[in-house]
């Protein structure tokens, strides 16, 4: 490896923000996927995590080229992933447009956080909604009832990026270095 690439790794990962994920439940349109895996790349995400029915599996696994840059983690059912991130001690938060849900900007990102995101066409499974801690919504005027998912990825997790900058939180580690050392070891991401 270059001492430049290895300096490039070096500087990605010492801002991932180990404490920050997504969920995808039965989100399987690969450019989807793929759009969101990317936007979670650029902030920092550094494991997002998946759920697919039997009805909604990728083709060929999850096949999109921008996952080399961060780790996905299947999970077999939407209990499965939320009892994981919970026992994380994450904040499970599902993007839903329900009367319960608060504008996606008045949430803490700072805490540890989990952002989950449903079927293109369905939107998130009501045992998904009720198994999350809070619904958030990205308030729309227009004619048009939702946006497209990753659309809608990309919004909250840049707000979530804009809250972690202005704490202070890309300026430190959260990788632990032994896991950093073998990314680094392994030539970078596989
Ligand atoms: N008819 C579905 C519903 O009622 O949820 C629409 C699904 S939408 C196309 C696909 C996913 O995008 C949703 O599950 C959610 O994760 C996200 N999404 C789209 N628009 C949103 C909005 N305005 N607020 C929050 N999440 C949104």
């Amino acid at each position: 490896m270059s001492p430049e690439r290895y300096q490039r790794i070096r500087d990605v990962l010492a801002k991932r923000q180990t404490d920050l994920t997504v969920c995808l439940e039965n989100v399987h349109k690969p450019h989807n996927v793929s759009a969101v895996v990317r936007t979670c790349d650029a902030i920092g995400v550094h494991r997002v995590h998946t759920v697919w029915e039997q009805q909604y599996k990728l083709r060929g696994g999850t096949a999109m080229g921008s996952q080399q840059w961060v780790r996905v983690n299947n999970h077999e059912s939407i209990g499965d992933a939320v009892s994981h991130l919970k026992r994380q001690n994450m904040q499970v938060l599902v993007t839903h447009l329900s009367d319960r849900a608060v504008d996606f900007r008045e949430v803490d990102y700072t805490r540890p956080t989990a952002i989950l995101f449903g079927q293109e066409k369905y939107g998130a499974t009501d045992e998904a909604i009720a198994l999350a801690d809070q619904d958030i919504v990205i308030p729309m005027v227009g004619m048009v009832q939702s946006l497209n998912v990753s659309v809608a990825a990309a919004l909250v997790l840049y707000e979530a990026q804009r809250q972690r900058e202005e704490a202070g939180m890309y300026n430190r580690q959260h990788l632990p270095e032994k896991e950093c050392q073998r990314i680094l070891f392994e030539g970078g991401y596989p």
